[in-house]
């Protein structure tokens, strides 16, 4: 492949005082847009016609399915999940409380960008952005959550340690990742004190208990660009970290997107498609809710999560999280090609009742490994009522022994629908978001 010509540079200033700017060429072939394709009228229309929902409330009955399926097959996470969950339940009650919080003092009424960027950076974030916060980007159930009045999203990433990512999937791989929402409560605890003590108010979403999907404006705040991953690639850390939005109504001026000529990279590089071993992802681009991106299949990847320590191949695999964006930009002006496809030392992963995958090759599975309920708890018991409602036959072997009139019938379900509807909040897997 032969060197390709450059099309602009790039460069993000440094983080703390003694830390160098960060600047790499962006290729002319890979250039795009700043930020992603979009187009606003379709985003506003499925927000108001069809708004986003939490995949923790929207599949609820595969959470349930994970949780048995997983302390069969993997009751070591399974344990780590519990403990992860006990550890999160107070935090995630202050996340909640962040809404009715007060300034502690009066606001200066000058523009304080810089001073909440220095003391994010200072505190340990990896990474801080600020983007108008975009209430279209809010799911359904946590509308009523909202503080409408919150005009800034400030996007801070925290980065997770580099070794225990390597090993994905493992179990140091979760437990690094379940550190991180941690610490990034911890962090966040200071810095809320901090913006209120400032006279503004806030809001906060995540870890793990989030109002909704948070890279749009990781986007727009110019701190990556979405991966055919699905995940936000830093220039500084590729998708190696987790992300948390901050609300406030301070005075802020805010960050622009960047191209990182992400958008076209990645429909060259690939890897993570042609690595991921529930074949998942879709190396097709098509446009979805007004946003041009590649389409991951949940049926297909979630399985593999559940008995895999949350997967997560696809982070590991891809060489922006492996080796950084420059080197991958710059070895790509070079050469024309991507930095580490087709190497074990990228590409290689393991899975421990199977083996070593090297690059080419991929796991195979049962059909029925992949067989898992779809859509909510509620939904599917709802379903199977009328279903068996309307077809005494279908009263047999599955039906409870007194299911043998419509009484009995209506009473059954009443007890499954309430129990399902009275269980208490759960965390998606490692701590991905809550159920209620
Ligand atoms: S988490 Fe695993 S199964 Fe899911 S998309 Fe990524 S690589 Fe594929
Ligand atoms: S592995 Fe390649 S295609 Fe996948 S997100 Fe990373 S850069 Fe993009």
């Amino acid at each position: 492949m032969a060197r390709r010509r450059i099309g602009h540079n790039v460069t993000r200033p440094p983080r703390l005082p003694d830390e160098e700017p960060l600047s790499f060429p962006v290729a002319r072939d890979i250039q795009s847009v700043p930020g992603i394709p979009k187009r606003d009228n379709e985003v506003s229309y499925y927000s108001r016609e069809a708004p986003l929902e939490s995949v923790a409330v929207s599949e609820s009955a595969s959470a349930e399915w994970a949780g048995a399926v997983r302390m069969e097959f993997a009751p070591e996470t399974a344990k780590l999940y519990e403990d992860f969950q006990r550890r999160m339940r107070p935090i995630v009650d202050w996340i909640k409380s962040t809404r009715d919080m007060e300034p502690t003092a009066q606001p200066s009424g000058g523009d304080v960008t810089e001073t909440i960027r220095e003391a994010a950076l200072k505190l340990g974030y990896s990474e801080v952005g600020f983007a108008p916060f975009d209430p279209r980007y809010v799911y359904r159930s946590r509308r009523p959550d909202l503080n409408p009045r919150l005009p800034t999203a400030i996007c801070l990433a925290l980065e997770q340690d580099f070794d225990a990512t390597q090993t994905i999937p493992s179990l140091d791989a979760e437990r690094a990742q379940g550190d991180v929402y941690v610490r990034q409560a911890e962090l966040s605890r200071s810095f809320v004190d901090l913006i209120l003590s400032l006279g503004y108010k806030v809001q906060v979403s995540g870890p793990t208990w989030h109002l909704g999907p948070m890279i749009p404006m990781f986007v727009e705040a110019g701190l990556g660009q979405l991966g055919v991953n699905g995940q936000l690639l830093s220039p500084r850390f590729g998708s190696r970290a987790r992300l948390q939005i901050i609300l406030t109504d301070a005075k802020i001026t805010h960050d622009k997107p960047v191209d990182y000529g992400i958008h076209k990279y990645c429909a060259l590089c690939q890897v993570c498609v042609l690595r991921c071993p529930g074949r998942a992802l879709d190396g097709q681009k098509l446009w979805y809710r007004g946003i041009e991106k590649n389409k991951l299949n949940f049926a297909r990847c979630r399985p593999v999560m559940t008995r895999y320590s949350g997967c997560g191949i696809c982070m590991k695999v891809c060489p922006i999280q492996k080796y950084g964006m420059k080197p991958v930009m710059e070895h790509y002006v070079e050469t024309g090609e991507v930095l580490g496809k087709g190497t074990d030392n990228l590409e290689g992963y393991t899975l421990p009742d199977k083996g070593y995958f090297r690059p080419g090759r991929l796991p195979q599975f049962r059909p029925d490994f992949f067989a898992m309920p779809r859509g909510k708890t509620e939904d599917i018991l709802f379903a199977e009522f009328k279903e068996r409602l309307s077809d005494p036959d279908r009263n047999g072997a599955e039906a409870p022994q007194d299911a043998v009139d419509e009484d009995a019938l209506w009473r059954a379900f009443r007890e499954r629908l309430r129990d399902t509807l009275d269980r208490p909040e759960t965390t998606l897997d490692m701590g991905m978001d809550m159920s209620n």
